[in-house]
């Protein structure tokens, strides 16, 4: 058992798996309604025993933890049984990020399982906003039902937002209330440039600052110390109730030097940023080699990475670009 580092002294700690490209919302900013997506053929998808020994070749590296994420990971029928795998191998900080659409009649299964943590995305309380978003005719209820019921079953929630100029920055001050209330942290998440579906602008983005000083007029905030080396958010307590709220700033403030996240697409292709242009084949290996093979194959690759694409970030180079459905947000 060793940590691998690249060469930027980054040690791999943090893997997401995009379990399937598909999903069951055309969120704006991700795979808009009126794009047209390629999806991978059903064939292709990652079986639950090749994600099983993926994991548990890089459990050598001392991963700390794997997100579980897409697409949208609930289409999987078999999401529970890759919680499971993944929990047995040994990993304890296992998550999954899911538009919540799908999420409630699952939650028991996936408790089960040996899930604990659950990121679940709304952009808007306001329904017609919601729905104008998620370019879908399907109310927001579904997903507040689902929060409510993975609370109930205790699950550790927290809610990610992207926040849109021109769309969605009237829904700052009702999210933080309604979700400061509840106790529930919420995530503003700053809208990037991943893929090339989304018709991303520098304008569109709405940062930290902007939506940190808004919310200080109206309450006051105070820095949390970090859990973790590499946590992307930036947390915040409410100093009135002890509720927390994050800021994912990838845009304006890039944390790239503390990047310990890896990622593994559903075909099998692995990633060392969310921004690479490519990526490791693995899928052969996973499918007919041995886990140290597996081993040997990622580990070359991550002690070459030097990626720090979000604090280079050039809008005027322009660059192949990977869907952030089908590499794993
Ligand atoms: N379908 C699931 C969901 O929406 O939660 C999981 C996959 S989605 C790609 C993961 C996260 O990425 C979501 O919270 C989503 O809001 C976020 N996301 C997608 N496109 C984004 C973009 N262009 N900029 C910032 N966040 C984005
Ligand atoms: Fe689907 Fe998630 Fe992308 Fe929305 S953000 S289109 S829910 S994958
Ligand atoms: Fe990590 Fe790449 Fe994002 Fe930088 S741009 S934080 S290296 S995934």
């Amino acid at each position: 058992m060793a940590k691998k580092y690249d060469r930027l002294n980054r040690p791999l700690t943090d893997l997401r798996i995009s379990v399937t490209d598909r999903c069951n919302l055309r969120c704006a900013y991700c795979m808009p309604a009126d794009s047209n997506p390629c999806f991978l053929s059903k064939e292709k998808l990652l079986s639950v025993r090749e994600i099983e020994r993926a994991v548990s070749a890089m459990y050598a590296f001392e991963i700390e933890k794997v997100r579980i994420t897409g697409g949208e990971p609930c289409l999987r029928t078999d999401l529970p049984d890759i919680i499971k795998v993944i929990r047995n191998i040994g990993i304890q900080d296992i998550a999954l990020t899911t538009n919540g659409i799908l999420l409630e009649d699952k939650l028991p299964r996936l408790k089960a399982a040996g899930l604990r943590r659950l990121n679940i995305s709304l952009d808007a309380l306001d329904d017609a906003l919601f729905q104008k978003i998620t370019g879908m005719n399907i109310s927001n209820q579904v997903v507040l039902s689902s929060i409510f019921a993975a609370e109930r079953l205790g699950f550790e929630v927290k809610i990610n937002m992207v926040v849109i100029r021109g769309q969605n920055e009237r829904e700052i001050l009702p999210m933080v209330e309604f979700f400061k209330e509840k106790g529930i942290q919420l995530r503003f998440i700053e809208y990037m440039d991943a893929g090339c579906m989304n018709d991303w602008k520098m304008e569109k983005v709405v940062s930290k600052k902007e939506i940190y000083d808004f919310i200080s007029r109206f309450y006051d905030l105070q820095p949390v110390t970090q859990k973790t080396y590499g946590e992307v958010a930036k947390r915040y307590m409410y100093t009135d109730n002890g509720s927390q709220v994050g800021f994912i700033s990838s845009v304006t403030e890039a944390f790239c030097s503390s990047c310990t996240r890896a990622r593994l697409s559903s075909n099998g292709i692995f990633y060392n940023c969310l921004f690479a242009e490519s990526g490791l084949d693995i899928s052969k290996v996973l499918k007919y080699g041995s886990i140290q093979e597996i081993r040997d194959q990622i580990s070359a690759y991550w002690t070459q990475r030097a990626d720090r694409y979000s604090e280079e970030r050039n809008p005027l180079v322009s660059r192949k670009k990977i869907e952030m459905s089908y590499i794993g947000g």
